[in-house]
């Protein structure tokens, strides 16, 4: 067992594993590097109810500033891994000097994509990933009314529903043809297109960004499909990419993301990754996966301390996501894509239903719209290998879904 454990990056995977160490019995010592000067906090609320002040900031912390020092985690905030010496087993840190591990953990996260739009630099323009990017936002929109967001994805979305509560004028220039694509099935893009015009959001599809510019004390969003429009303040929803500086330097096995085996082992035995920033073969899919979840990163994280306290045990978990926006909540389970029949369960017009996916007559994924008990027993169905449940029965309200679990 490893006697020195390093993390780097004090996010959502790098916190849990840290706190999993110790209460799976890990002695030895553990360092957590912490780019982020902030105490380790939750990135979810703040695209949501901290962005509209309905959430303080109070409670965005991941743990107490009390349980580190309590868990003997040396916390290292405001301090970024700058290199690993793999040989020395060492990294090197931004405020100058070196750390050895026995293991290390890459924990690392993943970055902001900023478009290639000319403009894109200029005050008024923001992306939303770390809590002072949300503070940068919340300031400007108190002296705003006219919000543009770019992306209509998760973030995009959230940012735009938080924005409407603050009365904002809200436009989303989304450059496919339906909202959140790369992740929902059309029927649930239809459904949240319909949720975002009746809150008088502006969708403008097909639609990319070709630069923005200073016009007086505002912004100007010129699309390359002719037109323009007016805005205070504008949003990069555009996605992020995988934190994989630091593994590439080094030499680890990385593709959008840094490879890991089942163990979440990097291509160096001694160094690990977890997290948005990791690859991994998922048992289920056969695929090599990289997913952005909250519960991604602190399952793996759970597993992970398992198999750096003695107990070597595979990542392997039914994935589930949510977002919420306005007064719906979307919660995913499983991963839709490639199915080959859906069937909806509930009525899209009514308060809650949800979306099962099959493939090969196999339930591969279930999207539940304001429908909290259809995603806990699609989870709970999915975790059964194979999940036993017809798509007449997925269909039929009167199935008690209690019964294929
Ligand atoms: C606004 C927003 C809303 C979200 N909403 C949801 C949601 O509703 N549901 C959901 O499941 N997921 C949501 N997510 C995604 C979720 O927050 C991420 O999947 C999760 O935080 C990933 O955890 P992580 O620890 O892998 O990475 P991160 O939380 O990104 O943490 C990585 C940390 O590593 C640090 N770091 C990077 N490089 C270094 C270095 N060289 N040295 C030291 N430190 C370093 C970074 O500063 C960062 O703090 C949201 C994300 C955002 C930004």
């Amino acid at each position: 067992m490893p006697g020195r454990i390093v993390i780097i990056g004090g996010g959502q995977a790098g916190v849990q594993l840290a706190d999993t160490l110790r209460r799976e019995g890990h002695e030895g010592e553990i360092a957590l590097i912490a780019a982020d000067p902030d105490w380790p906090y939750q990135r979810p609320p703040l695209s949501k109810a901290y962005l509209t002040g309905d959430f303080a900031a109070e409670r965005l912390p991941l743990r107490p500033p009390a349980f580190y020092e309590t868990a003997r985690i040396d916390l290292r905030r405001g301090t970024a891994a700058v290199s690993i010496d793999r040989a020395a087993k060492t990294i090197a840190l931004s405020k100058g000097d070196a750390l050895a591990y026995d293991a290390l953990v890459l924990a690392t996260g993943a970055k902001v994509i900023i478009p290639p739009i000319p403009g894109a630099g200029l005050p008024g323009v923001f992306v939303l990933r770390t809590l002072a990017d949300a503070d940068a936002i919340k300031a400007r929109m108190a002296d705003a009314s006219r919000v543009v967001v770019i992306g209509g994805g998760f973030i995009g979305l959230e940012t735009a529903a938080s924005a409407r509560k603050m009365r904002q004028e809200v436009t989303v220039v989304e450059a496919l043809d339906r909202l959140m694509k790369r992740a929902v099935s059309a029927p649930v893009s239809a459904f949240f297109h319909s949720l975002h015009t009746r809150h008088g959001v502006d969708i403008r599809y097909d639609a990319r960004v070709s630069r923005i510019q200073p016009d007086g004390e505002d912004l100007s969003i010129v699309l390359s499909v002719g037109g323009s429009i007016t805005a205070d303040l504008v949003i990069l929803g555009a996605g992020v990419t995988p934190e994989t500086a630091l593994a590439e330097t080094a030499g680890l096995e990385c593709a959008d993301g840094v490879i890991t085996d089942t163990y979440c082992r990097t291509s160096d035995a001694a160094i690990y990754a977890i997290g948005d920033c990791a690859r991994w073969p998922d048992p289920r899919t056969g695929r090599m996966l990289r997913l952005e979840s909250i519960q991604t990163a602190a399952d793996q994280a759970r597993t992970l301390a398992k198999t750096l306290t003695g107990t070597p045990t595979g990542y392997d978990a039914v994935p589930w996501f949510w977002s919420d926006q306005y007064e719906v909540k979307l919660q995913m389970a499983g991963l839709s894509e490639g199915h080959d029949r859906a069937v909806t369960r509930g009525d899209p017009d009514a308060d809650g239903f949800s979306i099962f996916y099959f493939r090969d007559g196999r339930l591969i994924a279930a999207d539940s719209i304001n429908a909290p008990a259809d995603h806990m027993a699609a989870r709970k169905i999915l975790g059964a290998q194979p999940p036993e449940l017809t798509p007449e029965q997925a269909a039929d309200p009167a199935f008690d879904l209690r019964a294929a679990f």
